[in-house]
């Protein structure tokens, strides 16, 4: 199906090509300097001393767990409503992901009160998901851990660019951030990660474990660092190549008028639907100041309010999506029964998430907000 208005959209500049092309004609193409340069470009935009690339969001979620060293008989709390990574990287570990909800439908990201809770003498850590870009209580999260001894890990993935506490940015903010750079994220270069943290230990853990725990690289050796190498840890392949990173490093430079470009699309379709009868909007105009905007939703009055309003987009051409609860999904409904956690069950069942990119225009959100009217 070809959408006269997709979902989101890559806009790749002839900057990003010549980048990739001076990376191709380099000859290096695993992880190298242009990794590194990376790196550091995205260290300092964070405000954080290390930011370790890895390839994918995943991973990066992965790594940031076991460089807590979680493990059976450990639980850690995520929110209900979130990408399934969020859940599949404490599984990974052999560690348990226990849902909470979220703190309504209209503020679907995870509740403190709910996190507290379910804090038990084996919670080790805490999950905070800044859905669709727009930031959790990130000091109501971290007092709660601070409180109980456990790490905050954020899982920034669709936030890059959020300002999650005060001038702190998603993913700068727990004891290790995790982003993602796959195609639909703000910054995208097709597939890509990177863990983000103020901790010198759990940042050469990350980094050890994101390369087999071998104690020097490829590059090392081809630069003649280092003749051979040890292996101290079970690590992975998780690294990141050197075509993604010049692409993201092109890209990177960009981000900020890009992530501009969607909040003023998200401002006008606050604008064009706000009063509209049936149509509730999510969050506040705080929230929209301070996120990210990687996906912008809206709640209808119920499941089949919901359908009718993507059949008829859909039959105007206009793509939208819909993101589940984890355990309405087969392979997490063992972790929640479905009921528990309503707020989250709500906000999942209700919304349709709208197209939004860095080139969404004027007459894109008159003819989705025109279909959405008609629909709601
Ligand atoms: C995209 C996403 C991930 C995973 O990132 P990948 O790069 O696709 O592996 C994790 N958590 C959330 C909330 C996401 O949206």
């Amino acid at each position: 199906m070809s959408w006269s208005i997709p979902l989101t959209d890559v806009v790749v500049t002839e900057e990003d090509l010549a980048a990739a092309r001076a990376c191709l004609e380099s000859g290096w193409l695993t992880m190298g300097p242009r990794t590194g340069a990376f790196e550091r470009a995205m260290a300092e935009w964070h405000g954080v001393p290390h930011a370790i690339a890895v390839s994918s969001g995943t991973a990066a979620l992965h790594l940031a767990c076991r460089a807590l060293g979680l493990g059976p008989g450990d639980e850690v709390i995520v929110p209900a409503f979130t990408f399934l990574a969020s859940a599949g990287c404490v599984r990974y570990c052999g560690a348990t992901p226990v849902l909470a909800d979220v703190v309504s439908p209209d503020r679907p990201n995870l509740d403190p009160a709910d996190v507290e809770r379910r804090i038990t003498p084996r919670t080790r850590a805490v999950i905070a998901v800044h859905m669709w870009g727009y930031p959790a209580d990130i000091p109501a999260l971290r007092a709660l851990c601070e409180a109980h001894g456990l790490a905050l890990i954020e899982d920034a993935a669709q936030a890059i660019g959020a300002h999650v506490d005060g001038d702190a940015l998603a993913g700068a903010a727990g004891a290790l951030g995790c982003l993602s750079f796959f195609s639909k994220k703000q910054l995208s270069v097709g597939e890509g990660g990177m863990v983000l943290t103020h901790d010198d230990g759990l940042a050469a853990s990350v980094r050890s474990l994101r390369s087999h725990a071998m104690t020097s690289g490829t590059w090392d050796r081809h630069t003649g660092r280092q003749e051979s190498y040890d292996v101290v840890d079970f690590g992975f392949n998780y690294r990141m190549d050197e075509l993604r990173a010049a692409f993201g490093l092109a890209r990177l430079g960009r981000l900020r008028d890009e992530i501009e470009h969607r909040r003023a699309a998200v401002r006008g379709y606050r604008e064009r639907l706000s009063g509209v009868p049936g149509v509730t909007l999510v969050w506040d105009e705080a929230a929209v100041a301070a996120g990210s905007h990687f996906a912008f939703a809206v709640l209808f009055a119920d499941r089949d309010a919901r359908v009718r309003a993507r059949d008829r987009l859909a039959g105007r051409g206009i793509q939208t999506t819909r993101y589940p609860v984890l355990h309405a999904l087969s392979e997490y409904a063992p972790f929640a029964a479905y009921g528990t956690l309503p707020a989250a069950e709500t906000a999942a069942d209700h919304h349709l998430a709208l197209p939004l990119s860095a080139r969404t225009s004027e007459a894109d959100l008159d003819a989705v907000c025109a279909a959405v009217s008609a629909a709601a």
